[in-house]
């Protein structure tokens, strides 16, 4: 911590990173990082099927389909696909190819409804979209569309015939949009550019580097392999894929998640490391099915995207003894995690999600008097980094509120760092809800609300839940006269939504408190339901 600046620089040794204007495109990179010969194990496995790709066809895949993507579809630089699909092992090859041609990626929540990608679309601006057959149907008719697994899909993977002129990506262009309610409102395009990702894998193989130098566990435990229990839309996994691949991991992919389904795949695949959100680590604490499966190959998760209770990884760690939790925080605006734990000791801070990751500072401003703070002092954390976001595209508003002049990333999030440089998560001052790590804006939720005939007036605030970390509870005005039930509400909105959006709980009230400038008071409405009887829910 600099008295001077007021800001909290990262203990960890600066990763040095390819000049800003050396055209390098997320794919490029990744793939120079990969040993050669190209590993022997495989690059991706489905995990139902067994049906696995080698690094070899990958890479080629990769290669192939960029070509063909450009001469067969004319998709070119600077045009965005969409992709909405299950986390398929075609994902990464996709992911990849058009990251490597400069068409950049928008892969959203297959479960979304059409209203929802309707947003999306007038956000990105798509010009093609890739999607399964379950999910084709919700998109627009007139935005072009290829079917992930169809025959013309496959025949993008023979080798390109064409020879091509190379594309220059610069690491400034944008590589991905991805979705995200930010501090306020209704969901945003997160415009994360090539250099966001550049930087977040290099730090990742730096210090994976540093591991293999002090012979860690990796140097002898057979191949690296990686279950993937988070989708590939969210920053977390999608970050996660192009991680694990540019490191030569194994990534094992579930179509679907279930929980049984993964314990079979952590066993037959021997799986070591999974990134997984805090509900899965409260599973594995608690299910009983556990103790049928073998799952002595593991030795890590990587937990993010929402709070972890320090108790459930304490439990958690008296159950596995030989699983490691390494913790991380982050947010798509950051392109993933910002701070994590990194060794054995740092872990065991279990309140903690870890110390800021190279290259990344912070600083801790008072929300009410714009004050920088200094160590164990609570304020709002900004961030500062070669990961974080470009901006929300189409929004310079929204962008201008987020991110300042100098650069600083306005988080949302309460929180402090101890005197060893160690982050705590506090409370969330935006006004975001986490289901089960996926983002739930609650101003959508209302206005969603509002157009119901019976409803006066309402507001939607989180309410703890074991399982889930938070559930959206409605507070809700019913118009004079109206007998509106609480079941009603739920199915109104439930229809309208995609499934981990619904309305769990709901209140009736009179009034929705509101300061004089008409803004929701949600922390008010936080401690009202807190201090209502269950029964009244
Ligand atoms: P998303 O953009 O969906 O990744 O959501 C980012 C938000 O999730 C952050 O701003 C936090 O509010 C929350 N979050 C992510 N990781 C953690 C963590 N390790 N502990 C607490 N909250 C987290």
């Amino acid at each position: 911590f600099c008295r001077e600046t007021k800001i909290f620089h990262s203990l960890r040794t600066p990763v040095p990173l390819p000049p800003e204007s050396t055209p390098l495109s997320t794919t490029s990179f990744a793939f120079s990082l990969l040993p050669s010969p190209l590993p022997s194990h495989p690059a991706i496995i489905d995990a139902a099927t067994g049906a696995s790709v080698s690094y070899a066809d990958f890479v080629a895949r990769v290669r192939s389909l960029a070509t063909t993507l450009r001469s067969r579809t004319g998709l070119s630089k600077g045009d965005v696909a969409f992709v909405i699909a299950p986390s398929g092992i075609d994902i990464p090859v996709l992911y990849f190819a058009l990251l490597s041609i400069g068409v950049v990626v928008s892969p959203v929540n297959p479960l979304s409804t059409p209203a929802e990608i309707a947003h999306q679309i007038r956000l990105s601006n798509p010009s093609i979209a890739f999607a399964s057959a379950a999910t084709a149907s919700k998109l627009p008719p007139d935005l072009p569309t290829i079917l992930l697994g169809s025959p013309r899909f496959r025949s993008l993977f023979a080798s390109a015939k064409e020879t091509l002129p190379p594309v220059e990506v610069q690491q400034s262009d944008t590589a991905a949009i991805l979705y995200s309610s930010g501090t306020t409102g209704r969901v945003k395009g997160v415009a994360l550019t090539h250099r966001n990702f550049v930087s977040l894998v290099a730090m990742y193989h730096a210090s994976l580097q540093e591991a293999l130098a002090e012979a860690a566990e990796e140097a002898d435990d057979g191949p690296p392999v990686s279950l993937f229990t988070i989708p590939l839309f969210h920053v977390f996994g999608f970050f996660m894929a192009i991680r694990s691949a540019a490191l030569g991991d194994t990534i094992v992919l579930m179509e679907r998640f279930d929980f049984e389904a993964m314990l079979r795949a952590v066993e037959r695949y021997r799986v070591r490391f999974m990134p997984v959100s805090p509900p899965l680590v409260l599973a594995m604490t608690k299910s009983p099915a556990v103790i049928g499966h073998d799952l002595s190959s593991l030795r890590r998760l990587g937990c993010g995207g929402a709070p972890l209770g320090p108790e459930v990884a304490e439990s958690f760690v008296a159950r596995f003894p030989n699983v490691e939790i390494f913790q991380g925080y982050g947010l798509t605006e950051s392109t993933g995690g910002v701070a994590s734990s990194k060794s054995p000791e740092e872990n065991k801070v279990y309140a903690s999600t870890g110390r800021l990751g190279p290259n990344t500072q912070a600083k801790i401003v008072d929300p009410v008097t714009g004050e920088a703070l200094g160590p164990g002092q609570r304020g709002e954390l900004w961030l500062r980094g070669p990961s974080i976001m470009k901006g929300y595209v189409g929004d310079p508003e929204a962008t201008a509120s987020t991110l300042d002049s100098e650069g600083w990333l306005k988080t949302g999030d309460l929180c402090y760092f101890d005197d060893d440089g160690f982050l705590y998560i506090v409370d969330r001052l935006k006004e975001l809800i986490k289901y089960k790590a996926y983002q739930v804006p609650p101003a959508e939720l209302e206005h969603i609300l509002l157009s119901h005939p019976e409803i006066a007036d309402a507001a939607v605030i989180p309410y703890p839940d074991e399982e889930a970390g938070e559930i959206p509870m409605a507070f809700v005005v019913r118009q004079p006269g109206s007998m509106l039930s609480e079941e009603e509400v739920m199915v109104f909105v439930g229809k309208q939504v995609a499934p981990y959006k619904k309305i769990r709980r709901t209140a009736f009230v009179s009034s929705i408190p509101k300061s004089p400038a008409g803004k929701i008071l949600r922390r008010e409405l936080v401690n009202q339901a807190l201090s209502l009887p269950k029964s009244k829910l």
